[in-house]
């Protein structure tokens, strides 16, 4: 049982929980700003499973800014689908490729003030940008990561803008950017948005939820 429980050997526990040491989805890794930026906006009310799908085929059919720009915006929602609010994020990804490469000169912003004026880009994608496409520490508070820092108690919130507040002031600045991530595949495989699987839970008898 877990008794003493500090910022870092939270995270490193639920990184060993998921069988991962951290690293960025293989999807974004590495990857273009660009290409962040894309799947970020797709994964916005969608579930996981179809955004993995979504965004590679969107991907593919227009890998660069040029391409996002130029492709028919009912084509571009055709590649979304069926990815939540499809319509309106072909209107939005269209928009971004083409104002990123008239007043950006191509590049895809690295802060955050720019990117949430973009349409679409809210503190949350923003803050995904950032950490997984420039490495700049932001906290990127999602369904999982809302759900459960509040189910451990780390943060009492009710919503993610106060979570992120909240989740900043707990972990140290070197940990927000592998956080997000970690947090999201403990949510995809153990602490469950309906069920959590707290019997075989690294934490329980020291999580809130699990008492
Ligand atoms: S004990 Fe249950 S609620 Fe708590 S972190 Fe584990 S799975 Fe989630």
């Amino acid at each position: 049982m877990i008794t003493v429980l500090t910022p870092r050997k939270l995270l490193d526990t639920m990184s060993q929980a998921v069988g991962e040491a951290g690293l960025p989805s293989p999807l974004v890794a590495g990857a273009d700003p660009f290409f962040v930026l894309v799947g970020t906006i797709i994964s916005l009310r969608t579930r996981d499973a179809v955004t993995e799908v979504v965004t590679r085929r969107v991907l593919e059919a227009t890998p660069s800014l040029r391409e996002m720009a130029s492709i028919p915006v009912e084509e571009l929602a055709e590649l979304l689908h069926p990815a939540g609010f499809f319509n309106r994020k072909a209107v939005q990804l269209k928009k971004i490729a083409e104002i990123v490469l008239r007043d950006h000169g191509g590049i895809v912003p690295s802060d955050r003030q720019t990117l949430v004026s973009l349409p679409g880009v809210g503190g949350k994608t923003a803050a995904y940008v950032l950490s997984m496409a420039f490495r700049i520490p932001a906290v990127c508070v999602d369904v999982h990561v809302h759900r459960i820092s509040n189910r451990m108690g780390i943060v009492k919130t009710k919503t993610p803008e106060e979570s992120e507040k909240a989740l900043m002031k707990f972990f140290p600045r070197e940990l927000w950017i592998p956080l997000n991530h970690i947090f999201v595949r403990f949510g995809q495989r153990i602490c469950l948005p309906r069920i959590p699987e707290c019997s075989g839970c690294v934490f329980k008898g020291w999580c809130r939820h699990a008492d």
